[in-house]
């Protein structure tokens, strides 16, 4: 007879990861959230959230993640900060690797969400001294500077807008002339005076001794190289599963992101994945809510049912 610490380990406490967490300490299952660094996950560093539904004049990603823990919290929900290093997926037990310690459970929710991708431009020379992927956390160093933003989706284009709350111009640097970002959120970037759009552009390094002083860029289409003058480069390219714990065991597309079929079953049972981690059309705080939902309940009745 196995001895289990918990009915269910749940890792990563975003959006989906504290709601799986919610329903599953209202389910009153014995559940056990880990997250390895701040609850809240990519929402923190979000400015504002307006496609919510309930906050009709939005909210800050960070207030929303501190509702969503404490809603979790006063329904029972126990969190601990502590990162997962390995999984071991038997077939009854599943066991989780901590530093100082593994944990043995019935059943698992994997939510370690995503993380930005980088384009090898000097991102970890300049990190924190002109380079970033949070305008939330660094918009306000930039104050009447000029700065360069990356991309072309909808973190790129919302988050540019943002900047233009400091900056006195922004860049929106892009590899196509076209944007992948939602329409009311190009119409305002286009509507933006302080933006300017560099199209069929690609960023190929920084220069600066101690700061960024300007941002090479090459037109893809003419070939034509020079450099934006920019005190700022703010790299929204995409994002990267977070699953580099998760083995072998567990199916996952070409990216890395988990498979999971409509109960959010992987291809280990009595494993789940939610929200940004698992291969999904849409990455949203409505999806990974969703998402969190169905897990714990998949989670439950997979428990009943052992
Ligand atoms: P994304 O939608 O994957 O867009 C990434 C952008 O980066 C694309 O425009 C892509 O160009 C460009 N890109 C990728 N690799 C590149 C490279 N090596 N060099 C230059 N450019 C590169 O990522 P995201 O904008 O972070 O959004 C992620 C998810 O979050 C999406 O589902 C998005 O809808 C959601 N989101 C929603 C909101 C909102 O609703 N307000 C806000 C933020 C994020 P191409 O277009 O050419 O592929």
């Amino acid at each position: 007879m196995t001895d289990f610490d918990y009915d269910l380990v749940i890792i990563g406490a975003g959006p989906a990861g504290l709601t799986a967490g919610l329903y599953a300490a209202r389910a009153r299952m014995d559940v056990l959230l880990l997250e390895k660094a701040v609850p809240g996950g990519q929402i923190i560093v979000t400015d504002w959230i307006e496609n919510y539904p309930g906050f009709p004049e939005g909210i800050s990603g960070f207030d929303l993640a501190e509702k969503m823990k404490k809603q979790a919290e006063e329904m029972g929900l126990k969190i601990e900060t502590a990162e997962v290093t390995s999984l071991f997926l038997g077939t009854d037990v599943k066991e989780v690797v901590l530093a100082d310690r593994t944990l043995k459970a019935k059943s698992l929710i994997i939510a370690s969400g995503a993380s930005p991708k980088k384009l090898g431009i000097g991102e970890d020379r300049y990190m924190g001294k002109g380079i970033s992927f949070c305008a939330t956390c660094d918009a306000p160093f930039f104050k009447d500077k000029t700065v360069v933003a990356i991309g072309g989706g909808d973190t790129a284009v919302q988050e540019s807008i943002y900047l233009t709350k400091f900056a006195k111009k922004v860049y929106l640097v892009h590899r196509r002339d076209e944007l992948r970002a939602t329409k009311i959120l190009q119409e305002r970037a286009f509507a933006n005076d302080k933006i300017e759009m560099v199209w069929d552009t690609v960023a190929t390094g920084v220069d600066g001794l101690f700061g960024i002083e300007g941002v090479h860029v090459k037109n893809v289409k003419t070939g034509e190289e020079k450099t934006l003058p920019a005190n700022g480069c703010f790299i929204w390219v995409g994002t990267l599963p977070n699953a580099q714990f998760i083995g072998d065991d567990i199916k996952t597309d070409e990216y890395g992101f988990i498979r999971a079929d409509a109960r959010m079953e992987t291809s280990v049972p009595g494993v789940f994945a939610a929200g940004d981690i698992r291969d999904t059309p849409l990455r949203q705080v409505s999806t990974a809510v969703g998402d969190g939902a169905i897990a714990a309940v998949s989670a439950e009745h997979y428990i009943e049912n052992l």
